[in-house]
């Protein structure tokens, strides 16, 4: 199995989607400024929630936003972080699932 990033689950296996790499494991460059700090949890979370909405036809903002929710929300970088954005509902795992399957 390839390498995700640890902050949004992205695969890297494409070399040019990699940001950096760190103690916990490797973040994808659109997860990180330019400086190479993590962006903050909101911002990732809308970039999240643009991503499923274009990649996934249908898909509304109401639905986009708990599905990333529930992505961002099992990722290692978030675990053990109290974080605003990732509280509210979140997709349950029938609807993450049939969202990854067409990813
Ligand atoms: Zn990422």
């Amino acid at each position: 199995m390839g390498k995700t990033c640890i902050s949004c689950g992205m695969p890297l296996n494409n070399k040019e989607d990699f940001g950096i790499e760190t103690e916990m494991g490797p973040l994808c460059k659109y997860c990180i400024n330019e400086d190479g700090s993590v962006k903050a949890c909101a911002e990732i979370f809308t970039g999240g929630v643009k991503f499923f909405m274009d990649a996934i036809p249908g898909t509304d903002k109401e639905l986009a936003e708990r599905i990333t929710r529930k992505n961002m929300s099992i990722q290692p970088y978030w675990q053990g972080k109290e974080e605003e954005c990732l509280k509210g509902d979140q997709a349950t795992d029938e609807e993450f699932q049939e969202a990854l399957a067409k990813l």
